[in-house]
C-alpha cells in the first residue's frame, strides 16, 4: 500500500500516490492563499470600520459643539438684542461647515 502523506488515501502503486500528493499539495496552497486573502480583507474592513467610527465621532463632536455655540449665541442675542459682534463668525467656517466643504470638494 502506498499512502498519500497529505490526505492519507491509499493507492496500489507509487505513481498514483505521487499524483495524489501533487494534487493535495496544490489544494493546500490554494486554501492557504484563500485564507491569506480573507485575512487581509478582514484586516482592511476593520481599518475601514475604524476610519468610519472616527469620522462619525468627528461629526458628532462638531454637531455638539455647534449646538452648544448656537444655544449660547441665541441666548446672548435674545438677552442683549445685539449680535453684530459675532457676525463675522460665518457658520460655513466652523468645523461642521468644513466637514461639509471637505465632502463637497471630494465629489
Ligand atoms: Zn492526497
Amino acid at each position: 500500500m502506498f499512502k498519500c502523506s497529505f490526505c492519507g488515501k491509499e493507492f496500489e502503486n507509487a505513481l498514483d500516490r505521487a499524483n495524489c500528493e501533487i494534487e493535495c499539495d496544490k489544494e493546500i496552497k490554494v486554501k492557504a492563499e484563500r485564507q491569506k486573502q480573507e485575512k487581509l480583507r478582514k484586516q482592511q474592513q476593520e481599518r475601514k470600520d475604524e476610519v468610519t467610527k472616527a469620522y462619525n465621532e468627528y461629526i458628532e463632536t462638531c454637531n455638539k459643539a455647534k449646538e452648544k455655540y448656537l444655544a449660547i449665541r441665541s441666548k446672548y442675542d435674545n438677552d442683549y438684542n445685539n449680535g453684530y459682534y459675532f457676525d463675522t463668525w460665518d457658520l460655513n467656517t466652523d468645523c461642521f461647515g468644513r466637514v461639509i466643504a471637505d465632502i463637497v470638494s471630494k465629489l
